[in-house]
């Protein structure tokens, strides 16, 4: 995975990520609670985006009992805010954040075939987004940097 970034940064995976995740939304004054984790750890087990609604479907057959898509997109919008998980736009779907502890605008390289969604950071390239935006007098709260194609794989 390529990032290239200014500083050193840490992307976690497994039991770490979640415990990075957990130490995040705590430390931003949220509770990390049964449900919040069960969403969290639904969505970190996906390599590709997933949806609100593959989430509620896989915490449903899991826990035995239905979980309402609503409720978990509820869960995935607190988890968006708070750096948690990005949202593939032109997936419309989810994916975990691996550097819960670090903001960067996330750039995404989505495959047409397989679905894949490559995550890199580059702030050269998001902050000359940001740049060309303030520009023309224009507040960024979010660049959003995706660029489909095909993946390696699909490539070949
Ligand atoms: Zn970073
Ligand atoms: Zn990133
Ligand atoms: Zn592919």
């Amino acid at each position: 995975m390529a990032t290239k970034q200014n500083h050193s940064h840490h992307e976690h995976s497994g039991s770490d990520l979640v415990a990075a995740a957990r130490d995040a939304l705590v430390a931003a004054g949220e509770q990390w609670t049964g449900m919040r984790e069960s969403v969290f750890e639904e969505l970190a087990c996906h390599e590709r985006p997933a949806s609100a609604y593959d989430i509620a479907d896989n915490l449903s057959a899991a826990r035995g009992k239905r979980v309402a898509p609503n409720s978990v997109y509820r869960i995935l919008d607190l988890f968006v805010a708070n750096n948690l998980a990005m949202r593939v736009e032109s997936a419309n779907a989810y994916l975990a954040n691996t550097h819960p502890g670090c903001e960067h605008d996330c750039i995404f390289l989505v495959c047409d075939e397989c679905g894949e969604a490559t995550h890199v950071d580059d702030d050269t390239v998001s902050g000359g987004v940001r740049s060309v935006a303030k520009a023309s007098r224009f507040q960024t709260r979010r660049p959003i940097i995706e660029v489909r194609g095909l993946c390696e794989t699909c490539a070949g």
